[in-house]
């Protein structure tokens, strides 16, 4: 079906013209034969037929006017006032002419044929009488003998009128009854197409659109009418056409029953539409295409938004830059394409010179305009070949695909030389420097995080060497200063970027086995390393004297933690009294000067009862520090908090000098807990060690109790509190959510998990 073929069906005036058509030709071809008849008899005979020849005029008259009526427009029932005037003028002519009853039966005939055509059924059954009576008429006029037998053959005439008569309605109301059925799926199809929210069209098996809808149209900034006979290709953006065609090709063919694609149209203001399409195909009953129907939606903006949203998964926002996630993803390319194809992969971790002095003495917006000129100026040392990434802060990475290290080195050396010239900006010119780590593949088969730790390892002896250094990856960068120098600036980077958490592990009554306090223990959340313990960065905190912010953070976490926890058991109705927080205090808190009024600080923006706060300071700090600590330890018992000396029997510390202390608690070292259940010289020390706190005053803790039978003894010995792996590990406080119960269950299962891993 065609466009032309959809329009004369959607008029639905069919049946109506042939109607028109129909009784026109009934009337006109009667009126030529009656005036063809009577002229021909008038002829033979010699005797004028004056009355045939002017009835069949009357009938083409009466055709030229029913010819002329307007069908389309007029009911039918305004026809029906010929019936009588026709009816009438026979009767009128038979009366006059007294000719032959039979002849003029035929012309009744052809009225009731007529009332057929073009009425509803029943009307010609209603005009019957009018029929009888105008046929009986004339026949008054005749002789008896002749009026007999024209009286019965009325009584054949006018049946058999009315049964034709109806018999063509009773079809014509079959065939207008099957018209308004294709004429009502036609108005719902039409109005379904043309009022569609989405865009409908359809197009020639040649790919010409023959009719569109408004949207349709509206998504391409056209007319309905300027669409009509366009090319679907001259439409379609050159690049998607080739995909469309074969995909059209294929449905034209019938190998496919629809397709269903992405693809991009040309806009009428020349900008470029992305819509999705569903075409299928419609096909006559052999199976031949007729047309296609196309539905297209407008999903330009949704495009976009994706488009955006994955660009901003894999690019820095600041400098448009790749990301981390894609540079390591193109890393790993090139790594694989290196295996196969046996060039070199070169890796250079970049790091600013001094970036955080000049971020901090401009300020963070200016730092951030920097940042921006900072990647154009590399990126425009660089081949269109070679990937530029921010990794974050003031880090940038660099991947080359080279033929060799002199290659690499090259490219490092015009990266650094870009930035030995000045960036201007707001009006001064700025030097920024940069050192250069790089590690290079021979072969491809390092794994990508790999080689990015072997760059920034060698980065970081560039950074140690001096300003505008290009260092490539040694073994031995692995051990000794590098490593340490390296870690404690990660440490730097931890405390501004939330890497570090507080864990916490339970302080336990051997005889109820409830808890009675937690000890905060820090951890490290190493991008690349994983979760690191205090045992691998404590030590290089203290040595580079950040574990004096680090321990204020933890102090002031923990501190945060505990009153929590404490508003949320006393809003449940447990006893908040029972848990204490532990928090260790290295020796260069202690000896700073400000640590009781951050620790004071802590209490009051926390809001913790100081009386839950316990300061733990091992045995060898207290013996470094000397009488310096001795006032510190006196400011903090003032403040309410209270001390412990950690990982007692350590230190050798003189019972005179503990007795000077303000300390409560003795805390057990692991190492004499250790062996406890077998060994008689650990029973010995931890006896004496009880005697000592009970002499002096003092609890006794022990640590690190992991078996059953250590408690057991422990408690024999006469110590009833302690913290060990056996009641529960070290656990964030989300796994303790909503806060640590006193039955120890919040670790039960922590601890089950940890020990089937
Ligand atoms: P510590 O204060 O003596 O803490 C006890 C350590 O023993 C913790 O190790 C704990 O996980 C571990 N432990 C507990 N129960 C058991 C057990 O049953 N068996 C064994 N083998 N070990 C057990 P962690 O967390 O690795 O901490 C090590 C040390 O790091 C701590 O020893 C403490 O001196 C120091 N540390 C931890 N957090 C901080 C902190 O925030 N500041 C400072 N200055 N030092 C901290
Ligand atoms: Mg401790
Ligand atoms: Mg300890």
């Amino acid at each position: 079906m065609d466009g032309a073929g959809i329009d004369e069906v959607g008029q639905g005036t069919l049946t109506t013209h042939l109607v028109g058509r129909l009784s026109a030709a009934l009337w006109i071809g009667t009126g030529v034969l009656v005036v063809l008849a009577g002229a021909v008899l008038s002829f033979r005979t010699g005797f004028s037929r004056p009355g045939m020849i002017g009835s069949g005029l009357a009938c083409l008259a009466i055709g030229a006017v029913v010819y002329r009526m307007p069908w389309a427009r007029w009911r039918r029932s305004a026809t029906l006032w010929l019936v009588p005037v026709a009816l009438g003028m026979i009767t009128l002519y038979n009366g006059f002419t007294g000719e032959d009853a039979f002849l003029y039966g035929t012309f009744f005939l052809v009225v009731f044929v007529w009332l057929g055509i073009g009425h509803p059924r029943w009307t010609c059954l209603r005009f019957a009488p009018l029929l009888a009576l105008s046929y009986a008429l004339p026949l008054f006029e005749i002789d008896s003998a002749r009026r007999a037998m024209a009286l019965s053959s009325a009584l054949f005439v006018v049946p058999c009128c009315v049964l034709v008569g109806e018999s063509v309605a009773w079809v014509g109301g079959l065939l207008r009854k099957s018209e308004s059925a294709i004429f009502e799926a036609e108005a719902r199809f039409r109005s379904a197409f043309e009022d569609a929210p989405i865009g409908m069209g359809l197009a020639t098996p040649d790919g010409h659109l023959v009719r569109v809808n408004r949207a349709y149209a509206d998504i391409l900034g056209y007319h309905p009418d300027e669409l009509v006979g366009r090319a679907i290709k001259d439409i379609t953006h050159p690049d998607d056409w080739e995909a469309n065609a074969a995909q059209f090709d294929a449905l034209v063919a019938g190998d496919i029953d629809r397709y269903h694609m992405e693809k991009r149209y040309h806009h009428a203001d020349g900008r470029v539409v992305w819509v999705t399409v569903s075409t299928s195909c419609v096909r006559d009953d052999g199976g031949r295409p007729l047309y296609l129907i196309g539905q297209i939606e407008d999903v330009t903006e949704r495009r976009e938004m994706r488009e955006r949203l994955a660009h901003a998964a894999v690019h820095d926002q600041l400098t448009g830059l790749p990301n981390r996630v894609l540079f390591m993803d193109r890393l790993e390319l090139a790594l694989s394409r290196a295996q196969r194809e046996h060039h070199c992969v070169a890796l250079m971790f970049l790091d600013l010179d001094r970036f955080k002095l000049i971020n901090d003495s401009l300020g963070h917006e200016m730092g951030d305009r920097l940042l921006e000129r900072v990647a154009q100026r590399l990126g425009g040392a660089l081949r269109s070949v070679d990937t530029l990434a921010r990794f974050g802060g003031d880090e940038f990475t660099v991947l080359c695909e080279v033929s060799d290290k002199s290659e690499a080195l090259e490219i490092a050396l015009r990266l650094v030389q870009a930035m030995q010239q000045p960036l201007n900006l707001a009006d001064s010119e700025l030097f920024v420097s940069v050192s250069v780590g790089v590690a290079l593949s021979l072969d491809g088969l390092e794994s990508g995080t790999e080689l990015l730790r072997k760059a920034d390892v060698a980065m970081y002896r560039a950074k140690e060497i001096g300003p505008s250094r290009i260092e490539v990856y040694r073994t031995d960068d692995e051990t000794g200063t590098i490593r340490r120098l390296r870690t404690s600036n990660e440490l730097h980077r931890a405390l501004e970027r939330d890497e570090l958490e507080v864990f916490y592990q339970p302080v336990v009554d051997l005889h109820t086995e409830t808890m009675v306090g937690m000890e905060a223990l820090v951890r490290w959340h190493h991008p690349t390393r994983g979760l690191l313990l205090p045992g691998e960065f404590i030590g290089l905190a203290e040595d580079s004297g950040l574990i004096v912010p680090l321990g204020a953070w933890v102090l002031r976490e923990a501190c945060r933690q505990g009153a929590r926890w404490d508003a949320l058991r006393t809003a449940a109705g447990e006893n908040p009294g029972l848990l204490n927080i532990s928090v260790n205090v290295s020796a260069q808190q202690l000896a700073d000067p400000t640590f009781p009024r951050q620790v004071a600080s802590a209490l009051t923006e926390s809001g913790l009862d100081p009386d839950k706060l316990w300061l733990e300071i091992t045995e060898s700090t207290l013996m470094s520090t000397g009488d310096a600590s001795v006032a510190a330890l006196a400011a903090l018992r003032g403040l309410g908090a209270h001390l412990e000396i950690d990982d007692f029997g350590t230190g050798y510390s003189s019972l005179s000098y503990l007795k000077r202390l303000p300390v409560e608690t003795l805390k057990v070292d692991q190492s004499f807990v250790d062996e406890l259940d077998c060994d008689a010289d650990d029973v010995a020390i931890v006896r004496a060690i009880v005697g000592l706190g009970d002499s002096l005053g003092l609890a006794i803790v022990a640590e690190g109790v992991e078996r059953r039978a250590q408690a057991v003894a422990l408690m024999a010995l006469g110590c009833s509190i302690a913290q060990g792996y056996l009641f529960g590990y070290p656990q964030p406080a989300s796994a303790l959510e909503p806060y640590p119960a006193d039955d120890l269950s919040s670790w039960t299962l922590a601890s089950r998990i940890r020990t089937s891993a």
